[in-house]
């Protein structure tokens, strides 16, 4: 059982591809803890318009919100800080933060775009420098080191949100895939869907009744207009070359 800087997932970065693993590695009850340090580079957009699901598009920092409250209700502990060191020792890893403290974690992914120095002397860590910096891994985010993994564009994915929301989503299923957690989807599905069928409810998959359904749909909308009720308050960051007025 993990202490409180003990978990099975640690989650360097806190942005699309990082949230997005956690969402994933949580709902498959691993113990995840997400560090972030700093704004995620979407804050910075000022619209989000190729992000499928928002027709007219959708406000950058309002998202991030989503997905990191998303994240959290799956179970993620969120945390600020900034690890500057990681080391495997004998089968985990052993991550130090800015502030002195450490945490220790079964299966690290790394998540923050361009920033590799806390891997970067560990054997096995292959770094890629096209003048900014990423991780080499195949295509399910491994690096060379076992349990030890990156996301997003760190991983040279295609500078885009829902990509790199969906390659954080294959690399947290990939932890899963590659940990002893029994795991086929993680679906809901209408009450009967498997068990009406004589087929056993396959692991990490749900099946719920109509009134269940009707349940987590009318929350679905309460939770959903009150996101949608207002303009979000914060204005997008701007490029730290641009000298505010
Ligand atoms: C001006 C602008 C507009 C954009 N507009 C669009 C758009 O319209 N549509 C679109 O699809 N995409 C857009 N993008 C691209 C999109 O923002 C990125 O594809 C996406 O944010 C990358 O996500 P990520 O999770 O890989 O990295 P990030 O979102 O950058 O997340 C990495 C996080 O890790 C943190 N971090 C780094 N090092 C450490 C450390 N050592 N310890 C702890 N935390 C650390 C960082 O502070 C950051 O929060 C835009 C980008 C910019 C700059």
């Amino acid at each position: 059982m993990a202490t409180a800087t003990d978990h099975d997932v640690l989650i360097v970065g806190g942005g699309p591809s990082g949230l997005s693993a956690g969402i994933f590695t949580a709902r498959a009850d691993l113990n995840t803890l997400i560090v972030n340090d700093g704004d995620p580079i979407l804050r910075r957009n000022a619209h989000l318009e190729n992000y499928p699901g928002f027709p007219a598009g959708v406000n950058n920092r309002l998202l991030l919100d989503m997905m990191a409250d998303q994240a959290e209700r799956a179970g993620c502990e969120r945390r600020e800080a900034r690890i500057v060191d990681l080391e495997p020792v004998d089968g985990r890893f052993v991550a130090e933060t800015e502030a002195g403290g450490t945490l220790t974690a079964t299966y690290v992914i790394a998540a923050t775009k361009n920033t590799v120095d806390f891997v970067e002397g560990i054997d096995g860590v292959e770094i890629i420098d096209r003048g900014n910096t990423f991780v080499e891994t195949d295509n399910r985010g491994r690096t060379g080191v076992p349990g030890l993994y990156a996301a997003g564009r760190l991983t040279l994915q295609p500078y885009q949100t829902i990509i790199v929301a969906g390659h954080g989503a294959s690399v947290g299923v990939a932890v899963i895939e590659d940990s002893d957690v029994e795991f086929y989807h993680d679906w809901v599905a209408p009450d009967q869907y498997f068990t009406g069928r004589g087929r056993d409810l396959p692991p990490g998959c749900e099946e719920i009744d109509k009134e269940e359904r009707e349940r987590r749909e009318r929350e679905s909308l309460e939770v959903m207009r009150e996101y949608f009720a207002d303009p979000h308050p914060d204005e997008p960051n701007q490029h730290p070359s641009v000298r505010e007025e």
